[in-house]
């Protein structure tokens, strides 16, 4: 299972960051770090942050 960011997709809403915080870093202009993978307890935290991502940025493939 991994948690996948597309840079050249990310446009900086930021919105992926809430629903996993210890997953992902922003930058000061809201662009996206995946600084961590989840472990299986931080699954659901994963699959939330791509649902969010309102364009397919975040990818979370198991
Ligand atoms: S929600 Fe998507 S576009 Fe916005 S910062 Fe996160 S990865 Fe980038």
């Amino acid at each position: 299972m991994k948690l996948l960011l597309d840079a050249t997709r990310c446009q900086g809403y930021g919105l992926c960051h809430e629903p996993a915080p210890d997953l992902i870093d922003l930058d000061e202009w809201g662009y996206a770090t995946v600084v961590a993978q989840p472990g299986s307890g931080a699954a659901e935290a994963a699959a939330s942050a791509a649902a969010a991502c309102p364009n397919s940025a975040l990818k979370w493939e198991r």
